[in-house]
């Protein structure tokens, strides 16, 4: 199992995959960031706030 890391480049968002022990590599004249390899740690996308209408259609609430 060859140990790869991830780095992404800042400037434009471009990912090159290199094996462990590699220098980073350079992108948009600067050097890339290393990405954090977490497969099993992907939080999930938080969906439970969605926006719940109201249901008071039948309910003819003067405002005032
Ligand atoms: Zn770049």
């Amino acid at each position: 199992m060859v140990d790869l890391r991830v780095y992404e480049c800042e400037g434009c968002g471009r990912r090159a995959t290199v094996p462990r022990g590699d220098p980073a590599p350079g992108c948009c004249g600067k050097r890339m960031r290393l990405l954090p390899l977490e497969p099993c740690r992907v939080a999930p996308a938080a969906e439970h706030s969605r926006p719940m209408a109201s249901e008071d259609a039948c309910d003819d609430s003067r405002a005032g």
